[in-house]
């Protein structure tokens, strides 16, 4: 009846998700951070990397702008910025 949207395991990374972005993308300050890997954990495009503190980054290859990395961060270390802003 429904077609499987994904269709073999890691498929996605096959398609560039990040062309469907809003306007907003996550800004790691990489100032606060604790590793906490709270980011890397509800990141849906499992797109967020990182290891030690102020090392977390986002692949926008593949991130959607959702902002629930920035949402859950406890130590506001992420921002939500235009599209484009490079500081
Ligand atoms: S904005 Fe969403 S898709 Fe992009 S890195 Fe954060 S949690 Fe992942
Ligand atoms: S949620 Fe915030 S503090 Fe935790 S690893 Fe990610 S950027 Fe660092």
């Amino acid at each position: 009846m429904y077609a499987p949207l994904i269709t073999k395991p890691g498929s996605s990374l096959e398609r560039k998700t990040g062309s469907w972005r809003t306007n907003l993308r996550p800004k790691f300050l990489q100032k606060d951070c604790i590793a906490c890997r709270l980011c890397y954990l509800i990141c849906p495009e499992g797109c967020i990397s990182g290891k030690e503190k102020n090392t977390f980054i986002s692949d926008y290859n593949y991130c959607k702008g959702c902002g629930l990395c920035a949402g859950v961060c406890p130590k506001d270390d992420i921002e939500m910025v235009p599209e484009g802003e490079t500081k």
